[in-house]
């Protein structure tokens, strides 16, 4: 079997240095944020090309918080793709503000500018852009909206380390951006971990503050914070991650790659390659019609797939009663159509050059 993602193998491949930075953890008596975490932090900052990094507990929290430091609440309104994890819209709806979604463009699957600026209201205080799959979206043009408007910009980059647009990688750009490292990322902990990264040395204090109980000196506490902090033990497997983190992003551009070549002729829509940038490939998802007949075949030759989202937030259960009435036809259909093929840094050049014949053999 062609397992969809092998987080296990990769993890195996360093097990001696995050055996070391185990026991570099255990020996430090320092259990909760402490120097692995400083360390981490400056390390990652450093390689996103940010002033600021500050560790918290999971990217749902990453989100939340950098709501909560640009003082989203009530009566505010957030401007979101309406395809992505529910957990963009999560965050949201934490901090009582208006979920208020923007299709994709089906050809990126990422917020489709162009839609952005009809949707903008007196009440509009945030954009917040998905990189979905790892795809960048066009942070120049986002930001120059949010300049025209007075808006705030909070990307959830979740699925985009690595990636790059306008030359830059993702998480130099916005005001806050927000990560996850659940262990399936192309950055993953052995465990739940995020981050956000901001050039804004006020908005990285106040993120600082409320993921510590909103205290800055022990036992004194200025607002009413959270216990969102990134475990240190997390934070040195990490820094030993983030060494090898441009190499396993290339092997995942190296399937990319035979991925988009092989499976060309094929009526599959492929994901297309950002103009302006780099896709980070957390994710290779085609598009194809009897999406679930193409995922049995896989299964019964043996390659796993998955689906990268079954159900649009707006239809979950959790969000009944919030959008009656409202449909969003393009996110209906990608979800019906989305197949995500194997991809990672486990997956070895013949491994991905049997998925594709295996595709092949479907359309024949
Ligand atoms: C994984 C993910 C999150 C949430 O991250 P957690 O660490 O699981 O809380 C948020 N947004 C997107 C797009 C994700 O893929």
């Amino acid at each position: 079997m062609i397992p969809f993602l092998d987080v296990k193998s990769a993890q195996l491949e360093l097990s001696s240095r995050l055996a070391g930075a185990f026991e570099r953890v255990v020996n430090s008596g320092s259990y909760v944020l402490g120097e692995e975490v400083s360390l981490f932090e400056k390390e990652y900052a450093s390689w996103v090309g940010a002033s600021y990094c500050v560790g918290v507990a999971n990217g749902l929290d990453a989100l939340h918080l950098g709501l909560l430091a640009l003082g989203v609440g009530p009566g505010d309104e957030v401007i979101v793709p309406s395809n992505t994890y529910i957990a963009t819209w999560l965050a949201i709806t934490h901090v009582g503000a208006k979920v208020v979604p923007v299709e994709p463009d089906p050809l990126t699957h990422v917020i489709e500018v162009c839609a952005i600026e009809m949707c903008i209201t007196s009440r509009s205080k945030v954009i917040l852009p998905v990189h979905l799959y790892g795809y960048p979206c066009d942070m120049d043009s986002i930001t120059q909206l949010a300049r025209k408007y007075g808006l705030f910009v909070l990307e959830d980059a979740a699925q985009a380390h690595g990636a790059t647009v306008g030359g830059r990688r993702v998480g130099s750009h916005g005001d806050i951006i927000a990560w996850s490292f659940y262990p399936g990322k192309n950055l993953g902990a052995i465990g739940d971990g995020g981050a956000i990264t901001t050039n804004d040395a006020a908005l990285a204090d106040r993120i600082s503050v409320l993921r510590n109980y909103g205290s800055r000196v022990k036992y004194y506490n200025e607002a009413l914070g959270f216990n969102s902090r990134l475990d240190p033990l997390q934070a040195a497997f990490l820094r030993e991650k983030l060494a090898v983190l441009d190499d396993w992003n290339r092997r995942r551009e190296m399937v990319a790659q035979i991925y988009i070549q092989e499976l060309s002729d094929l009526p599959l829509g492929l994901p297309l390659r950002p103009l302006n940038g780099q896709h980070a490939w957390h994710l290779f998802v085609v598009r194809v019609r009897d999406r679930d007949k193409l995922s049995e075949w896989l299964f019964s030759h043996e390659v796993g797939c998955l689906i990268h989202y079954p159900v649009p937030p707006y239809r979950q259960l959790a969000y009944q009663g919030f959008f009656s009435g409202v449909d969003l036809p393009i996110s209906d259909m990608l979800c019906r159509e989305v197949l995500s093929l194997p991809i990672g840094p486990h997956l070895s050049v013949g491994d991905a050059r049997v998925v594709c014949e295996v595709v092949k053999t479907y359309f024949q």
